[in-house]
């Protein structure tokens, strides 16, 4: 059917460049370009013997023009952008200035202030409707399926949607004292930051990690849930008509919360640059290159993730609840692509975007976020990848347990 360029080449393209050459129909080429060729070599080299071609390339995305002429010379339908947020306002004027089709996991934040917001992106509707491109949005788990399973529950099972809780859930076991299951900086950006949530038309914002539970997750147990921002909040209070409260948790241990105090305590968090000896250098850049590769996790990783959302609202005016989640074992995602269920859970969701793109079923010109799209050809893929899903219509509810 055609080609794509995935730009990355971290734990999320090493599962993206797997997932595509499993749909070698659809992507018949693929090119993985990041800013060290070396690790685009090595998932290429695990790639042999795929029916889809695989090529790679050296790629700064942070330089616009660097990115059109490699668009140019391979001519993809799309691009799915697997590096870091920083990179996706670049790409998206690279789609725009070449013709191509545009999917990312993770919304724009500038480097030097830790604010993630859809704003930037969304300035691009205009340009990429005039285009007749379509740029997809968070198509990874969290945002991404999460954000599926809304507009899914939304079609199948609801009226009106009242509540969404949505509970990441990461039972898995690494081994280290500490290590970040994905990109350290933006991991640590994202949790050491205030918590908010949507709650009747306003925005409630917490102290970081303040907002504890414990929810009992199937074939994981009971896991203290914290309340944190995270950036679906923001596309699913607009495009749930009628949402009343909304708001996101995520397990993190004591262990990780104690390791994660002390760095923040002696500064090692900070993006401020500081002098040492003789250069500039970022504190959490430095903490980054300490802190074990997330690429290499995969191997020690044990145990499983469940991610879903719990969902009240009302059904031919009857009070309905709703839970879909999925849930994903750390050593089989590793025994099948090479990465942990967290590059994993990423990955195969933006493989599915681009699948959609590609196939047809989901291009619209504009920018637009996943649950603004027909979710049955998506959940259908979900099921076929590696991501199955389940349902639950008594779920226990947060504020009861
Ligand atoms: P990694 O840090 O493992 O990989 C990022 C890759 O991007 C690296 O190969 C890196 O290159 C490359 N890169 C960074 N800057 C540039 C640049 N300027 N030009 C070209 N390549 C660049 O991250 P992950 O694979 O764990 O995550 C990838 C993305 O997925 C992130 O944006 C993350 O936020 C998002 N994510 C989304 C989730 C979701 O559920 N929606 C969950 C987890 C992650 P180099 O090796 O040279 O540093």
């Amino acid at each position: 059917m055609g080609k794509a360029l995935i730009i990355g080449a971290g734990g999320v393209a090493n599962v993206v460049a797997h997932k595509c050459c499993q749909v070698p129909e659809v992507f018949e080429e693929i090119c993985i370009a990041s800013r060290t060729l070396k690790k685009c070599e090595d998932i290429r080299d695990k790639l042999t013997g795929s029916r889809t071609k695989v090529r790679v390339a050296q790629v700064d995305a942070d330089q616009t023009e660097e990115v059109i002429q490699l668009i140019k010379e391979f001519q993809p339908e799309l691009v799915i952008n697997v590096a870091l947020p920083y990179q996706d306002l670049t790409i998206m004027e690279a789609c725009l200035a070449t013709g191509v089709h545009y999917v990312d996991t993770a919304n724009y934040e500038p480097p030097n202030v830790p604010k993630f917001e859809y704003k930037w992106q969304w300035a691009y509707r205009e340009k990429f409707a005039q285009a007749g491109l379509t740029a997809l949005l968070g198509s990874g788990f969290d945002p991404g399926v999460t954000g599926v399973f809304c507009a899914y529950a939304q079609k199948h099972y609801f009226d009106e949607i009242h509540t969404i809780d949505i509970v990441d859930a990461n039972g898995g076991d690494h081994g280290y004292p500490f290590a970040t299951n994905f990109n350290p900086e933006i991991n640590i950006r994202e949790i050491t930051a205030k918590g908010r949530y949507y709650k009747e038309g306003e925005w409630i914002e917490t102290d970081p990690l303040s907002v504890k539970k414990v929810y009992d997750l199937e074939e994981i147990g009971p896991k203290n849930i914290y309340l944190l921002y995270h950036e679906e909040l923001e596309s699913l209070a607009q495009n749930i008509k009628g949402i009343k409260q909304i708001r996101f948790w995520m397990t993190f241990s004591d262990n990780y919360l104690n390791h994660l105090k002390v760095l923040e305590n002696v500064g090692m968090t900070s993006i401020e640059p500081i002098e040492f000896e003789g250069q500039q250098i970022i504190p959490l850049h430095f903490l980054k290159a300490v802190l074990p590769d997330p690429a290499s996790l995969g191997p020690r990783t044990k145990g499983k993730t469940n991610i879903g959302c719990i969902i009240q609202g009302v059904k031919d005016g009857q009070p309905r609840t709703y839970y879909v989640y999925n849930i994903c074992d750390h050593q089989e995602c590793y025994a099948e692509v090479g990465s942990q269920a967290i590059s994993y859970t990423t990955g195969v969701p933006a493989m599915i975007g681009a699948k959609l793109i590609m196939e047809g079923k989901w291009q619209k010109p504009g920018v637009y976020n996943v649950e603004e799209f027909d979710p049955d050809p998506f959940m259908a893929d979900l099921n076929k990848y590696g991501l199955p899903w389940r349902e639950d219509f008594a779920p226990t509810l947060l504020d009861e347990e």
